[in-house]
């Protein structure tokens, strides 16, 4: 490329104004695809704080993580930007050891099983696979290597083909606690072809399900030789540390962030985007007029947004609503960590989901308790309201305080709570669910079909930092480039 060329194109970009709706980590990444190439960039968070479901709280001094906490590794996109930000040195590994199950019937809370896929043994005689599902459930899943592999076909739903396969034991009291912790969801309405790549093929191939395990945990074992380390990582300090540095990086390319102010409309006439916006101390603020325009927000804002001008955004989806109440104890019972570095629920057997014991898992929030402990209480799944929804905070701490006594078998008093914080969340349908990639791949269609326009964050390319992160950056780069050469 020439030198006029460059300073064409330097030119075209600094003539477009971009504006970015909503301030999580989509948001913040797609904001910076567009300000790292000159362009004007405003971003519009309409809570005070940036981050979406990426946020903290202090307890007693203590700050911690009170959405998410960690990112996974696979893919290596979220460490990529972790490292170009400047924050390599604060990657941290999780610790604390495996987490529990709870809730079993009629037996005591055991380690979850070492070796399996999503909670599916490989053994169901194993030693610690047979204390939840008992010998009655070991023999149920053990007929699973009689049985002919194609009399079921290729089932989609991973409940019905581990049910129809192992028994509804191993689907209730081994698959469902992590499909609900991980997901949210039961295990009928999870893809096993997304959740579990490879499995339905190995099925065919080895003839049970338990060898398809068995062969896909050798094959991951052997694609992970040489690649030592955790499937998840965090950051000392907290994952909001990334959203600090987002803010710095995109005031570095001179992006105008904005808190509290909520885009409330948007209006086209050709090129050009007309934002309406509510907030700040501005009784009518001026509206926003720009040259693209990128949805960043949570799925019902977003359609509120889109709906005028995007044909063929289709039926929306069901969105959980979870509850996180974040405990800080004075409990020196909790030392010795008596479940690891958490616990997953039996799905029907108590109010809450899961439990994370992070002074256990994270050794930067045990060294800010000093002594105390930071205990994470899950509660909301797919299609149930969280336990906690209809109560007051001190009633909502009061549960989660009970839920972890039981979750931890160890009894908290109230007098041991130092303080308590809760947070409301909506879920974004998990990209594993039935259905959910079509319907993915249908709006991104249809948003791409209008000019200047481009949707990123979690409701169109899937829950988690690992799926977010370069699907917000391909979608940044997407619309910068249509901007450049319209
Ligand atoms: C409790 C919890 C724990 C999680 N833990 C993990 C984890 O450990 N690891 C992991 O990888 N993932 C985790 N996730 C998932 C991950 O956090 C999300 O997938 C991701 O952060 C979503 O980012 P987003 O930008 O799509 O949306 P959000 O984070 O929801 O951000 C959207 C933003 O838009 C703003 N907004 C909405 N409407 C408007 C408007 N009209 N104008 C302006 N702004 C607006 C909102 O205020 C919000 O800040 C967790 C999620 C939750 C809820």
């Amino acid at each position: 490329m020439t030198s006029e060329h460059t300073a064409e194109l330097a030119a075209r970009a600094a003539e477009q104004h971009v504006v970015v709706i909503g301030g999580g980590i989509g948001g913040l990444v797609a904001a910076r695809e567009c300000a790292k190439v000159g362009m004007r960039v405003t971003l519009l968070e309409a809570a005070d704080a940036l981050g979406g479901s990426i946020r903290s709280a202090e307890l007693d001094g203590v700050v911690v993580d009170t959405g998410a906490e960690s990112f996974a590794t696979r893919g290596g996109h979220v460490r990529a930007l972790v490292d170009e930000l400047g924050l390599s040195d604060a990657v941290v590994a999780p610790g604390g050891g495996g987490a529990w199950l709870h809730g079993i019937p009629d037996a005591p809370d055991a380690p979850l099983p070492v070796g399996g896929i999503l909670g599916i043994p490989a053994n169901p005689f194993q030693d610690d696979v047979r204390r939840i599902i008992g010998w009655r459930g070991a023999w149920r899943a053990y007929l699973d290597r009689l049985r002919p592999p194609l009399t079921i076909g290729h089932e989609r739903s991973l409940g019905r083909l581990v049910a129809s396969r192992m028994g509804a034991r191993v689907r209730d009291r081994l698959v469902a606690p992590v499909t609900a912790g991980v997901y949210s969801a039961h295990p009928d309405d999870v893809d096993t072809d997304i959740a579990a790549p490879g499995l339905n093929a190995a099925l065919t191939r080895v003839g049970s399900l338990t060898g398809a395990v068995a062969a896909l945990r050798l094959e991951q074992q052997e694609k992970a030789a040489g690649r030592p380390g955790s499937a998840v990582l965090g950051l000392a300090g907290g994952m909001t540390r990334l959203v600090d540095a987002l803010r710095t990086d995109l005031e570095k390319y001179d992006a105008e962030v904005r808190t509290g102010v909520r885009a409330t409309g948007l209006t086209r006439d050709g090129k050009t985007w007309t934002v309406a916006i509510d907030g700040e101390t501005d009784a009518a603020p001026e509206p926003l007029v720009a040259t693209g325009v990128i949805v960043a927000t949570a799925e019902p804002p977003a359609r509120a947004l889109l709906e005028e001008h995007v044909a063929g955004l289709g039926e929306p989806a069901p969105a959980p609503e979870i509850e996180i109440v974040t405990l800080l104890l004075a409990a020196p019972e909790l030392d010795i960590a008596p479940r690891g570095s958490g616990v997953l629920t039996v799905p029907g057997s108590r109010a809450a989901k899961a439990l994370t014991h992070s002074s256990a898992k994270w050794r930067w929030v045990r060294e800010a308790a000093v002594g105390r402990h930071v205990v994470r209480v899950s509660f909301g799944t797919q299609g149930e309201p969280a336990a906690t929804s209809s109560l007051d905070d001190d009633a909502a701490a009061r549960l989660a305080l009970d839920e972890a006594s039981a979750m931890l078998g160890v009894a908290l008093r109230p007098e041991q709570l130092v303080a308590a914080h809760r947070s409301r969340f909506v879920q974004a349908q998990p990209s594993s669910l039935i259905g959910a990639s079509e319907r993915r791949d249908a709006v991104r269609q249809a948003v791409q079909q209008v000019p200047g326009l481009a949707v990123v964050g979690a409701w169109v390319a899937g829950t988690g930092l690992a799926q977010v992160i370069p699907d917000a950056v391909a979608e940044g780069d997407r619309l910068r480039h249509a901007l450049l050469w319209r």
